[in-house]
């Protein structure tokens, strides 16, 4: 394994870090401030567009895509650290037009839509005019198991009919949001890997609506997480994605890249909060000492660093696996690391809320909402749990015949 960032990494990567500090940082109270004076929290303020524009002349776009067709063509270990730097600053993700759900779901158009449904959807999502949501989740069963979904996709005809009911619809409340990748079932009678099937629906279809937003630890982000009820939803049989019975299999090739880039945003979030930490107990002065002279906080920096470097390493061995062998050879890594991430960025922002005081559960500073976001990581794209029981089962089978 070499980990040693190509000539083309290092580049990109100083230009993103300099777009950053010039444009994002400088945009953030900017952003803040037209959403609140819009009135409306799901509003999509001017600035984003100027950042766009300005990542765009950058050459500062669509850095996620390792499809050369459609994008620079970085492999998984080269977007590592570009990705990372968007960790830091959340805005700079969508300003790269390399923000989550439109990843993964531009990643599979790429890779399974049609000429046709490339040219309608991945073309606007690959510009930024567009966003789209991925709707899987549902509310009345336990969807981290996907063979429990229960919405119905139902051929009728040249058409499909869909009635769904879903929530955690990533990015609906937006206005830009123009098409949601819909999962359901398609043939009830098959057997519960093949029952499911993706198909693409556009927002302004005749019985889909957005029931209401759901906020996360009390925060209403930006393009929101929805409620979505889909009634009697008809959409031609061309809109299908992949094959009728492909949808789990699609779900699994569009988790892989998708759950490794929560994480390699979760280690620029814990470089973002220990940066915090050591900053400001350097200056705090508590009990005539320097909150840094402070043998119990310089464990939790220390262990801090550990935790992100650990992460760090897991996250690129993953990529490499995925770059060289393929995202179904990498799944255990990718697995791994998503727990691993996740923890890292829950344990490194919390000690850091700590050592800040009470300023830190403010929102005076970032590490309130940082917290709230990387303790969503332990959920989304799959719980740890389901995570850890796949690897118990794979280290479980290695040792089967062996007696002790
Ligand atoms: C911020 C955010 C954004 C999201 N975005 C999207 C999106 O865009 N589209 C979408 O479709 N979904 C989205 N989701 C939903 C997310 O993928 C689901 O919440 C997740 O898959 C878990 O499903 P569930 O909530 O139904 O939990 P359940 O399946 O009900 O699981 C509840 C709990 O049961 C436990 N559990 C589950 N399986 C096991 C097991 N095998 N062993 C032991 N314990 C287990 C875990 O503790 C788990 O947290 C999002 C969620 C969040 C929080």
């Amino acid at each position: 394994m070499d980990f040693e960032p190509s000539p083309r990494t290092r580049e990109l990567h100083d230009r993103l870090v300099e777009f950053v500090d010039e444009h994002v940082v400088p945009a953030e109270p900017v952003y803040e401030e037209q959403i609140r004076a819009s009135g409306d929290p799901h509003h999509y303020p001017p600035v984003l567009e100027e950042l766009k524009a300005e990542a765009r002349a950058r050459g500062l776009w669509n850095l996620f895509l390792p499809d050369r067709r459609f994008g620079p063509g970085l492999s998984n270990l080269e977007y590592a650290p570009l990705c990372e730097v968007m960790g830091r600053h959340l805005l700079a993700a969508e300003a790269t037009n390399c923000a989550a759900p439109d990843t993964g779901n531009m990643e599979i158009l790429a890779e399974f839509g049609t000429a046709e449904q490339q040219e309608q959807w991945l073309q606007p999502l690959l510009d930024g005019e567009i966003r789209s949501a991925f709707a899987m989740t549902e509310p009345w069963v336990a969807s981290s198991d996907a063979r429990n979904i229960g919405s119905r996709i139902e051929r009728d005809g040249d058409d499909y009919v869909i009635n769904a009911h879903k929530w955690f619809t990533t990015g609906a409340m937006s206005s830009r949001c123009k098409v949601a990748i819909v999962m359901g079932v398609t043939d009830p009678d098959a057997d519960p890997y093949h029952r499911q099937s993706m198909i693409l629906v556009p927002f302004d279809t005749p019985g889909f609506r957005v029931v209401r937003n759901l906020d996360l630890f009390g925060y209403t982000e930006g393009p929101g997480h929805a409620e979505t009820l889909l009634e009697n939803v008809r959409v031609p049989a061309r809109n299908l994605l992949g094959e009728e019975g492909s949808g789990f299999a699609i779900a699994q090739a569009r988790l892989g890249p998708g759950r490794i880039h929560h994480c390699m945003r979760a280690i620029g979030m814990g470089e973002r909060a220990l940066e915090l930490m050591c900053a400001r107990s350097q200056q705090r002065v508590a009990f005539g000492k320097h909150l840094a002279d402070q043998g119990v906080i310089r464990e939790r920096i220390a262990n801090a660093r550990i935790q992100i470097e650990q992460a760090r390493l897991l996250v690129m061995k993953a990529a490499w696996l995925m770059d060289t062998a393929g995202k179904k050879a990498a799944r255990f890594e990718i697995g791994a690391i998503k727990v691993v991430a996740a923890r890292m960025a829950t344990d490194v922002i919390d000690a850091a809320i700590q050592v800040f005081g009470g300023a830190s559960v403010t929102d005076d500073w970032p590490l309130a909402r940082m917290y709230a976001v990387a303790r969503t990581l332990h959920f989304v794209d799959g719980p740890d749990e389901v995570h850890l029981d796949q690897i118990a089962r794979r280290e479980l089978r290695k040792y089967e015949h062996f007696r002790v």
